[in-house]
């Protein structure tokens, strides 16, 4: 028999290498990251040694080429990281994310030679990465942002704040996106990569949040900002390509986030619906919440099944756009849905902080909001659908 041809293997097929590392991140995840969840989500905080951890497991610089250091894998390596890590906690399933598909991922990208040098060794080490594109009045609006940068001598310096901004609290290295020139719209977008340590750069205060409250969200605060020329990420005036680019595949990773969270709430829910008995039967023998628990487990194979596919068609190059933007739409909105299930079907213990249920439930929340609001995405589909 002929070798089967790999593009016909069923989605979910992984690899043996693929298989392993997801069952070794998630093994990490659930001996290393469960035990302190609660004090994570209380604590508003991812403690130093978890980090180091998760550098050690070799997560923070997946797609980074061996030779500086990094696993040298794939980009579906890193989503099969996400998702296996926001089964147990989407916290750290997200600054797992942001330092892979958006900071690593653009620095692979659009960094020269020596910019790659210096900072992929670091990243693959040590060094955690932030992406810095929203501003208090630019939103999904992104290219309207306010930071200026103005040359001076042989660097720029910039002038402006950052807002919402995930890993503030802890990167040493940020893509600051400013404008070269207002007048110039998008055009004049440009990213910088920042260093924490840089003259007149400050992080400023982290949000008090809703849910993935142990990742922080910080303002960050440029003034005066000294940046030396060859810190200019990819040419100037084309930050916006940048962004545009490094955002299409950051969301098939918040997508895996919200396919990993819902996973890890329907195990939840699965495993206490056998235990718990009501009526002199185990609740998941009544047949109304069976269908529940099944409606649920489809949402979460179907939003699998689309993260896969935006990942696997990034992976070889094909166009993935519009997967990318209907697996996020789809994925958060399935975590929306089967957080709430698994709420109702804990019933009142599903509404208190001893079972793990409610934090995922304020935890799905932020799936239809950052990397583009479910309505963008709806507005991308649109575009590939209807046409500008
Ligand atoms: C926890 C958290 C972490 C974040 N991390 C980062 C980060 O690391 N880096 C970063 O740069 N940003 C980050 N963000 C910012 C995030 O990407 C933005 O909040 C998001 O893009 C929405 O922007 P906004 O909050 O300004 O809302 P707005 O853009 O003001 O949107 C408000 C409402 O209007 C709707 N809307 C806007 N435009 C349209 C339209 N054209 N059609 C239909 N409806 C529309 C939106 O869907 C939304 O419902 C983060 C945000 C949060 C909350």
């Amino acid at each position: 028999m002929s070798q089967p041809d790999q593009a016909r293997q069923p989605l979910t097929d992984l690899s043996e290498d693929e298989r392993l590392f997801y069952d070794n991140v998630l093994a990490f995840a659930r001996r290393d990251i469960a035990p302190r969840v609660r004090q994570m989500d209380d604590a508003s905080a991812i403690p130093s040694e978890l980090v180091t951890a998760l550098f050690d497991l070799g997560v923070m610089g997946i797609e980074i080429p061996e030779r500086y250091g990094g696993a040298g894998a794939s980009f579906f390596h890193s989503v099969l990281a996400v998702e296996a890590l926001s089964r147990v906690d989407p916290s750290v399933g997200v600054l797992v994310d942001v330092q892979n598909t958006l900071v690593i991922n653009a620095l692979m990208r659009w960094g020269a030679e020596e910019v790659k040098r210096r900072y992929l060794p670091k990243l693959a080490a040590a060094t955690i990465g932030a992406y810095a594109l929203s501003e208090a009045g630019s939103g999904s609006d992104a290219f309207a942002l306010a930071t200026r940068a103005t040359r001076q001598g042989a660097g720029w310096r910039l002038s402006g704040r950052k807002l919402w901004i995930t890993n503030g609290r802890e990167a040493e290295l940020f893509i600051v996106f400013a404008t070269v020139d207002p007048a110039a719209g998008y055009r004049g977008v440009t990213a910088f990569l920042v260093e924490r340590g840089f003259p007149g750069f400050a992080v400023g205060k982290k949000e008090d949040k809703l849910g993935i409250r142990a990742s922080s969200t910080c303002e960050l605060l440029l003034d005066d900002c000294q940046v030396p020329e060859e810190n200019v990420l990819g040419e100037v005036g084309k930050g916006y390509k940048t962004a545009i680019e490094t955002l299409n595949e950051g969301r098939i990773g918040i997508g895996a986030q919200m396919v990993g969270l819902s996973q890890g709430a329907l195990d939840h829910t699965i495993a206490y619906t056998r235990e718990r008995k009501q009526f002199g039967q185990r609740v998941a023998d009544f047949q109304a919440v069976q269908h529940q628990i099944s409606r649920a487990a489809t949402d979460v194979h179907a939003a699998r099944l689309m993260v896969y596919e935006a990942a696997r068609l990034r992976d070889t190059g094909r166009p993935f756009l519009r997967e990318a933007a209907m697996c996020k739409l789809f994925a958060s909105e399935t975590a929306e849905r089967v957080t709430s299930l698994a709420v109702n079907l804990f019933g009142g213990y599903g509404f208190v902080k001893d079972y793990p249920v409610e934090k995922l439930y304020r935890d799905a929340k932020i799936g239809r909001i950052y990397e583009g609001t479910s309505n963008i995405q709806l507005v991308t589909i649109a575009k590939k659908l209807l046409g500008k």
